[in-house]
């Protein structure tokens, strides 16, 4: 009896969530106890936007302990389903920003992604260990065009000339000013990063759990970068969105939207991070090209 009436308790919340959801842009209601999403944050990219601290001057008008949540080179069958099963668990909408030939191997997932609620963004084709950076600009441009179709397809079914999430995130963050014209050009926002979880680096799941959350609480929230093609951060994850609840910080979910993104400035003193890594990353490998020996380690693992 008690079971039912709980059921019933949860049927009229959800009943609740469905009619505010029509009002506007308030996220369905969550079963109780679990971490939801607080709010739908719309992002408008005419023109171009470019965020994320750790690449540019500016970021998302987030507020205090409120994080967006971004998964990067999926979909990856073997444990992108973990990843959406513990979204799913604490009714959590993230973004996925896909690369077109694991979208082409993995099209279910990718419609699960979208089923679920979650956003489709683009990480380019082939995720070059080289970097789109050191592509001519018109093979750059067309990796990230064949990307963008590629997740469009595997996801929608069909693919437009334009992405149908305007939403874009280099591999490695390597961009160049060349890519970021065209891309404004045709309204494509760019997402870096305010912090990240290192995950492409082995770890296990607990001591990558202590490390996003020590960032998040010097950074009190943010774009928060993950990789859902990484294990040791799927089975991180339920952990991780409990600590989440637990400290307080709420989720806010990107959508595309009209216009242009407000965003909101970097502190004085700001400078990139990624480019200081890009340039150490590529010393490294030039360095390697001219004493052939153990092999290359790429930036696949990266980001
Ligand atoms: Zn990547």
């Amino acid at each position: 009896m008690q079971r039912l009436s709980v059921l019933f308790a949860v049927l009229i919340a959800c009943g609740n969530g469905a009619a505010s959801h029509s009002e506007g842009n308030a996220p369905r209601a969550c079963p109780a106890g679990t971490l939801g999403t607080s709010r739908v944050l719309e992002i408008g990219a005419q023109g171009g936007l470019e965020v994320g601290f750790k690449t540019y001057p500016r970021s998302l008008p987030l507020g205090d302990h409120e994080v967006v949540l971004t998964f990067d080179d999926g979909p990856d069958a073997a444990t992108t389903p973990a990843v959406l099963d513990a979204l799913a668990a604490q009714c959590v909408k993230a973004t996925f920003f896909l690369i077109g030939r694991n979208a082409q191997a993995n099209p279910r997932i990718a419609r699960r992604e979208l089923a679920e609620g979650h956003t489709i963004g683009h990480h380019s084709f082939s995720h070059p260990a080289i970097t789109l950076r050191r592509l001519s600009t018109a093979a750059a441009e067309a990796d990230i065009d064949k990307g963008m179709k590629a997740d469009d397809l595997a996801a929608y079914g069909r693919a437009g000339p334009e992405p149908r999430v305007p939403f874009f995130r280099y591999p490695g963050f390597a961009d160049t000013p060349e890519v970021n014209r065209w891309l404004a050009a045709r309204n494509i926002a760019i997402f870096g990063a305010d912090l990240w979880a290192s995950d492409w680096q082995d770890m296990t799941p607990q001591v990558e759990l202590a490390l996003i959350m020590a960032r998040l609480e010097r950074t009190k929230g943010g774009i928060v970068l993950l990789h859902d093609s990484r294990g040791q951060t799927a089975a991180m994850l339920p952990a991780f969105l409990a600590a989440l609840k637990a400290q307080g910080f709420k989720i806010v979910h990107i959508v595309p939207g009209p216009g242009n993104a407000d965003t909101r400035p970097a502190p004085t003193g700001w400078t990139s991070e990624t480019e200081r890594i890009i340039t150490e990353v590529f010393q490294r490998e030039d360095g390697k090209a001219r004493r052939p020996g153990p092999t290359n380690r790429d930036l696949r693992g990266g980001t």
